[in-house]
């Protein structure tokens, strides 16, 4: 390596900020600085960011980065990238957006998913590309915009993600690399081009989607306002990088087989790799691209963290008052309640669908359901029964990951959930499985910042992102709770499925109190 190129700054895109950081060849964060852009949410469906503020934001967290450390613009051996998954926005013919960026988390495509899902076609559709048939997905958000934005869509030259926004900024050119582009549900994921059904199904042409690169593809040669902006020299290469779930499941060093990451925080994943595009006939997982030969397969949970924030906000109000008055974590004393009751909650089941579910289930109708109380259980109860019932919906996915991929030797688990001893031995005994925190908590960014390394020649191959990762902690499953998870798992999948009928029926009937609460807000709005 040259002497003075030491460095690589991983530009981490995520929801709700862009994320640099210095890394060094040996893995280690030397700094590291966010900048926050806002997600808007006006009405329900709409998640919708400004695709200029996050471009400025990625240039202004770089030069934010190098002003904070003593590192010399010159040290810099390349930018590279991870993005967050299934963003798109429309094009015009000069180059100027026509629409914002919707996110991931734009939801006004349902009724075109569930269409699609229905017509038959859906299921080729995931076949082929491996992005489940969901609003999320591109495909699914260009069919809901032709149809809704008919003036917008017949005017679009291109339609394109976020990465694909900073680079044609920067280098005027429509570039997108193999892994974004495999979340978008337009590229077949065997010939690693443009899926030509998929496209159909769109009514696109492939010229109206960006050039297809793989992710050690870097351009060089900012212009003069980007080399103003961060400060770097102006043939910085800057490096396409991958998406930020295949990326974590790097950054996590979960590259090997029989080694899986899961990420709990507000929501929830279980990855593996795999070395072919591997479908899930059931169409329970996903399969993206990670980089040189790697995919990506497993499944997202709505229902992670999220619910013990809900456990902390709405059932255990008390409790977390009782714990900030005396200067504690809430999360750290509603764990030390839980850790009162048994294993398996002396028989109290949680079903912890309160966001609907994707993985495995794919039901925007399922529900939250306590199962088996009596007058013998206590709130301390119900908060383990939660955390439990989190972990039996990771374990579903994990079941189906299992299934399609062979067993896991080890667990790579990060996320706020993950900073619990209990809740990570709670994993072990309910997923059978030895599981493992890391040390990093930034894997994604980790992840963009190997591979950017690699695209460089440093790094011989992917796997050699091991070095760079270590183990904090290891919990082995213990046999005696794991023979009772076991029992009470198969009421609860038995449960589900039993019930799957009548969460369609309680949805339609919320969705019908819907225009009364409407109603009560308006009027008590108007007052005075
Ligand atoms: P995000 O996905 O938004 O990045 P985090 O990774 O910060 O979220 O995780 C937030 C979630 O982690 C919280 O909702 C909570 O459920 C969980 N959490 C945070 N701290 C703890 C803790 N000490 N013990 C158990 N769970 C925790």
């Amino acid at each position: 390596m040259n002497e003075r190129k030491r460095y690589v700054i991983a530009a981490d895109m995520g929801t709700t900020s862009v994320k640099a950081l210095l890394v060094d060849p040996e893995g280690v964060i030397h700094a590291a600085h966010s900048v926050f852009y806002p997600l808007h949410t006006p009405a329900p469906g709409i998640a919708e960011q400004d695709p200029n503020r996050m471009a400025d934001g990625v240039l202004d967290g770089i030069g934010e980065l190098l002003r904070k450390t003593e590192v010399q613009p010159e040290e810099i051996l390349a930018v590279s990238f991870s993005t967050a998954m299934h963003s798109l926005m429309a094009m015009d013919a000069e180059g100027s957006p026509l629409t914002p960026l919707l996110t991931w988390a734009d939801s006004r495509s349902a009724a075109y998913a569930d269409r699609l899902k229905q017509s038959g076609r859906g299921d080729t559709l995931y076949r082929r590309t491996g992005t489940p048939i969901h609003p999320m997905s591109p495909l699914v958000k260009l069919l809901w915009l032709r149809d809704e934005n008919p003036e917008i869509f017949g005017k679009a030259a291109k339609f394109i993600g976020i990465k694909e926004y900073v680079f044609f900024r920067l280098f005027g050119k429509y570039l997108v690399d193999h892994s974004s582009a495999s979340a978008t549900g337009l590229l077949h994921m065997d010939t690693l081009s443009w899926d030509t059904m998929a496209l159909e199904e769109a009514a696109i042409q492939e010229g109206q989607l960006s050039e297809l690169v793989p992710p050690h593809h870097c351009e060089r040669g900012l212009p003069d306002w980007a080399v103003e902006r961060t400060g770097l020299p102006a043939d910085t290469p800057f490096v396409i990088g991958a998406a930020d779930g295949p990326l974590a499941n790097l950054g996590a060093g979960a590259v090997l087989p029989g080694s899986w990451a899961l990420t709990v925080g507000t929501s929830g994943a279980v990855r593996t790799t795999v070395k072919a595009p591997l479908a899930d006939p059931q169409g329970r997982l996903f399969c993206y691209s990670l980089a040189d030969g790697l995919w990506v397969v497993g499944g997202a949970v709505n229902n992670g963290g999220i619910l013990f924030r809900w456990t902390r906000d709405v059932l255990a109000t008390q409790e977390a008052e009782t714990a900030r008055a005396s200067g504690l974590d809430p999360y750290d004393y509603l764990t030390a309640i839980a850790r009162e009751v048994p294993p398996g909650s002396e028989g109290l089941l949680f079903l912890p669908y309160l966001l609907g579910e994707r993985s495995p289930y794919w039901n925007a109708n399922a529900r939250g359901v306590f199962f088996g109380l009596t007058m013998s259980h206590e709130k301390k109860h119900m908060i383990r029964a939660v955390m439990e019932g989190v972990v039996y919906g990771l374990d579903s996915v994990a079941a189906a990951l299992e299934e399609m991929t062979g067993g896991a030797e080890e667990v790579r688990v990060s996320g706020g959930m993950a900073k619990s001893p209990l809740w990570r031995q709670m994993l072990a005994d309910v997923l059978k499985k030895p599981i493992s925190l890391m040390e990093s908590v930034e894997s994604s960014g980790l992840g963009a910042a190997y591979l950017g390394f690699w695209a460089m020649g440093e790094k011989a191959g992917l796997d050699g992102i091991r070095e760079w990762t270590h183990v904090q902690e290891e919990h082995q499953p213990n046999p005696q709770a794991s023979g009772q998870y076991g029992e009470l798992k198969g009421i609860y999948t038995r449960l589900y499925q039993r019930l799957e009928p009548e969460f369609a029926v309680i949805a339609d009937y919320q969705a019908r109190q819907k225009p009364m609460e409407e109603g009560f807000t308006k009027t008590s709005g108007t007052k005075g």
